[in-house]
């Protein structure tokens, strides 16, 4: 049995690693385009920070750990066309030659590239790109260009476009490095994959320290700034009443999102769905012969929403996880995502689990979402800190949709948002909330802890006696 993964990172590696578990004797090839397998691009704002100290750090597992699973490697190899009915892979070589690969099984992991937005001056035949300052960022060959634009040109200022949560861990990341940043958002608030009051709850972090940010502002042109300004680029946007607004910058990131990257399973006859990703079934099959598909490149199972498209590394693991072990003849199925995420800027930490209100309206419920706040662990002890947390339920059955939380990076934010998503992915009501059996001591957290606490609140306003 000879499986093939196309792409060595999260869904790639992680279909390896448990193709290798299940049958040390499967004959398991990864085919990848660069020369970073198993490599941690959820890491690369904390190595450009500075925060972890060599790229190489940013590794899961090396290349001889990897080589020591038994699995093959190749690097700098590029998956070309797939032959379904040969059962064949076209790849371009390290050294640009053609070689065909056989297979018994596929599992495509091509990811996801940054979104080129229609902005003046990134696309076309003058476009401004790395050598300019200009970049955007995905991958290990973006970080070193970025690197190499903060080594060589050492600019003092950076313009971030795009306030999602990679371009905010960015803020954070450029901040630390000593550069001034303005970030610019279209949206009305920063972090728009939560509700405003918690989006300005992270603005005021990043303005606490000091970057300047502009919500509601749509960019339109990067070109070459003028000589004699403070950068030598120069962002042009505008802002939601329509005025123009102009900064300049010593280097540009663009961060605006991803689209799944395809063309390879489009062309082999994969059908493709939301947002154009790989349509694959809960077995994570694409419905062609033994071709199986994970991570970014895939439509994404959501257990409230159906199908969608919610691109996220945890995601990507475990859809690589049952594509590999089903490869090698198990029945396993993706259980679903509740788009689970947490981010930190600076001290704060933000984080979500499941529907917010337009998402769960969108769904068919008829959603309720209350806000509360609540100490981290008993005030008495030193260094509590106070979580807003916004609890989401279905008005009807009381049944718990979703939960957003923000507080301080140490008021486990992260712990607490998974305790929703448990509860969320076993069905549960809001106020079952209130049954489980969560730890306790005064420097850590209180005898009901925050999202009780949060809980209590969801059912008293929504259920008055
Ligand atoms: C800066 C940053 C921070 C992030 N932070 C988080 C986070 O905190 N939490 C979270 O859950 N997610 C995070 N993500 C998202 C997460 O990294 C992705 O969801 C995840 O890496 C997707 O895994 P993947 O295997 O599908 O793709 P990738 O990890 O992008 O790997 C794709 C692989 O495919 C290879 N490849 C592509 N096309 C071909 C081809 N034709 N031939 C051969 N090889 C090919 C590439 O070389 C690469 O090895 C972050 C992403 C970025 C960029």
């Amino acid at each position: 049995m000879h499986v093939v993964m196309i792409g060595g990172s999260d869904a790639g590696i992680s279909a390896a690693l448990r193709a290798r578990e299940l049958d040390p004797a499967a004959d398991v090839t990864v085919v990848l385009e660069d020369a970073y397998p198993n490599f941690s691009i959820c890491g690369i704002p904390y190595y450009v920070s500075g925060e972890v100290s060599h790229w190489r750090n940013l590794a899961h597992r090396t290349l001889a750990d990897l080589e020591a699973t038994g699995m093959r490697l190749r690097t700098d190899t590029t998956a070309r066309r797939i032959d379904v009915a040969g059962r064949k892979l076209l790849v371009t070589t390290a050294e640009g030659g053609e070689e065909v690969l056989g297979y018994d099984k596929l599992i495509i992991g091509t990811s996801a590239v940054p979104v080129r937005p229609a902005i003046t001056g990134l696309s076309g035949p003058d476009a401004l790109g790395p050598a300019d300052g200009v970049h955007l960022l995905h991958s290990m060959g973006d970080t070193f260009a970025v690197m190499r634009t903060l080594d060589q040109a050492a600019p003092a200022s950076a313009i971030i476009v795009g306030a999602g949560y990679i371009g905010l861990e960015m803020a954070d990341a450029l901040t630390v490095r000593g550069l001034h940043v303005t970030q610019l958002e279209q949206l009305g608030e920063v972090l728009p994959t939560v509700d405003p009051q918690l989006g300005a709850l992270v603005h005021a972090e990043l303005a606490a320290h000091g970057v300047e940010v502009l919500a509601g502002t749509t960019v339109q042109a990067i070109t070459t700034a003028p000589p004699g300004g403070p950068g030598r680029l120069e962002v042009i946007a505008a802002a939601a009443d329509g005025t123009a607004v102009t900064r300049q910058a010593g280097m540009v990131l663009v961060v605006v999102g991803v689209r799944p990257e395809t063309a390879l399973a489009g062309d082999a006859g994969a059908t493709l769905r939301s947002k154009g990703a790989i349509a694959v079934d809960p077995m994570m099959r694409t419905g062609l012969p033994d071709i199986y598909a994970a991570g970014d490149c895939v439509i994404t199972h959501h257990r409230l929403l159906g199908e969608t498209y919610l691109p996220l590394g945890t995601t990507a693991h475990k859809q690589g996880r049952v594509a590999g072990g089903n490869a090698l003849g198990g029945n396993r199925k993706f259980a679903g995502s509740l788009g689970t995420q947490v981010v930190k800027i600076f001290d704060q930490a933000a984080a979500r689990t499941g529907l917010r209100d337009h998402d769960a309206t969108g769904a068919g419920y008829d959603p309720v979402t209350i806000e509360t706040t609540a100490d981290d662990h008993k005030a008495y002890y030193p260094g509590s800190h106070r979580i807003t947390i916004r609890v989401t339920g279905d008005r009807a059955t009381g049944q718990l949709l979703g939960m957003q939380l923000s507080g301080h990076k140490n008021a486990e934010i992260a712990k607490r948002v998974d305790i929703a998503a448990t509860t969320i992915y076993h069905g549960m009501t809001v106020d079952a909330v209130s049954d489980l059996d969560l730890s306790y001591t005064p420097p850590l957290g209180s005898p009901w802890d925050a999202v009780q606490i949060a809980a209590q609140a969801w059912v008293r306003q929504t259920r008055p006696r």
